[in-house]
């Protein structure tokens, strides 16, 4: 409560901004995951890695857009990527050159894809390579994993039923259970159109499938002749072809979305000709945005000069070293807590791991976690509200040292509620 109230007393522009914003926008926002308790801190612009409230704080931003602020806020050639296609016009409602161009790079970057399709979101992806793999095999239902998050109509809870209605015939089965994936294919084999799964939950708490339990529904879904989809919206970050890359493993659908075209609004899903070339015909997706001049020029020069092999390896690198050092200061101070993720991505945990599947808080780690959360913006560090660091590529050897130094005192401070 202490910290709440300091939070909040330190941003009245930020609670202003929040009564005003509450009364038209239900809960005072437009995206669920950036509400919380007592009011969301309200950003007035951001520069490299640096983020500036409404009340003039300033922010090394560990948040990284949820993974879709890859590039930072001022990437130059991102920028005049984006100045050229505006002076260019940016409705010409065509067919244009970007768009071949970025289907291009991506196809010769992700081994699953040989055709790839846009769209504006990756939840929109999702929804429509869910919906080309029931096409293609003429059966309804999908499978899909506890805690798994591939878009706000496709959120699969922990437990009961999903909030909103789900778009299709859905069997759940708990992530990194082998045997439990492998008996519910079998045993619906008949009316599963689609397996869809993150290769790592990345809204569930940043929790890395293991690769036997991947190979496993890999091989399952072969078998039974089920389109297996990668949701890689956020994982594709982690090498120049995906986590499937560092797998060795390909999906017959591939989800985007996120960073991929430079922070523009983005979405992509492909695959294999056979289910793709369906949109040859008969299937047909439309979507006035889906090729829209800012994203696919952004994406072009995002995806085909900045964020190449060589940035992707680094990143990745730069996440691992990071995470090893603050799950190293957790285990010296032998505290219940710890960061779990791969690479470049994060989250913060307080229970005991290893940490095979999301499990639904207790109010002890709720606390917890809020106070994480307030304490690191107290040190300018803006984090996800759960937990989650998403690094970008100007987060550098400064702003890492300055979170571990941030995590020490948490702990330091903490230590008896840990
Ligand atoms: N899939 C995963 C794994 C995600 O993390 C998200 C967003 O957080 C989505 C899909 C949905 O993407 P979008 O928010 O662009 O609709």
């Amino acid at each position: 409560a202490e910290a709440r109230a300091r939070y909040a007393a330190a941003r009245p522009a930020s609670a202003e901004q929040h009564r005003l914003a509450a009364a038209v926008l239900p809960g005072g926002n437009t995206r669920s995951v950036l509400a919380y308790t007592p009011f969301p801190t309200a950003m007035a612009r951001g520069a490299d890695c640096r983020l500036w409230d409404l009340d003039g704080h300033e922010y090394v931003d560990l948040c990284g857009e949820y993974t879709a602020g890859l590039f930072g806020h001022s990437e130059p050639r991102i920028h005049e990527a984006l100045r050229q296609a505006l002076a260019n016009g940016i409705s010409l409602a065509a067919v244009g050159q970007a768009e071949q161009r970025l289907a291009a790079i991506l196809c010769a970057r992700f081994a699953s894809m040989e055709r790839v399709r846009f769209t504006n979101s990756g939840t929109e992806a999702n929804l429509i390579a869910v919906m080309a793999a029931r096409a293609f095999t003429g059966r309804p239902a999908l499978l899909a994993f506890r805690g798994g998050y591939h878009g706000g109509v496709l959120s699969f809870p922990l437990a009961g039923s999903s909030p909103l209605a789900l778009p299709v015939p859905t069997v759940l089965a708990d992530y990194n259970d082998l045997d439990g994936a492998v008996s519910a294919i079998r045993e619906h084999a008949a009316t599963l159109g689609a397996v869809i799964i993150e290769p790592m939950l990345g809204s569930g708490g940043c929790i890395p499938a293991r690769p036997e339990f991947l190979a496993a529904l890999r091989e399952e879904t072969a078998a039974a002749g089920i389109p297996l989809i990668f949701d890689e919206v956020m994982t594709s970050r982690m090498a120049a072809g995906g986590w499937q890359a560092r797998l060795g493993l390909v999906p017959d659908l591939t989800t985007l979305g996120k960073y991929v075209a430079g922070g523009m609004s983005f979405g992509a899903f492909g695959g294999g000709r056979d289910i793709m070339d369906q949109f040859a015909g008969p299937l047909t997706h439309a979507g006035t945005f889906n090729n829209n001049a800012l994203s696919m020029a952004a994406g072009c020069v995002a995806m085909g000069e900045v964020f190449g092999p060589e940035a992707a390896e680094a990143l990745f690198a730069r996440g691992e070293a990071l995470r090893a050092r603050l799950n190293g200061l957790c285990a010296a101070a032998g505290v219940e807590m710890g960061f779990t993720g791969l690479g470049s991505m994060m989250t913060v945990q307080f229970r005991a791991g290893p940490i095979d599947r999301p499990a639904a808080p207790t109010p002890a780690e709720e606390g917890l976690r809020e106070l994480f959360f307030f304490d690191m913006m107290e040190a300018g560090l803006y984090l996800a509200r759960r937990g989650m660091v998403a690094l970008s590529l100007p987060v550098g050897e400064a702003e890492t040292e300055r979170f571990a130094d941030a995590v020490a005192e948490f702990i330091a401070i903490r230590e008896p509620l840990l």
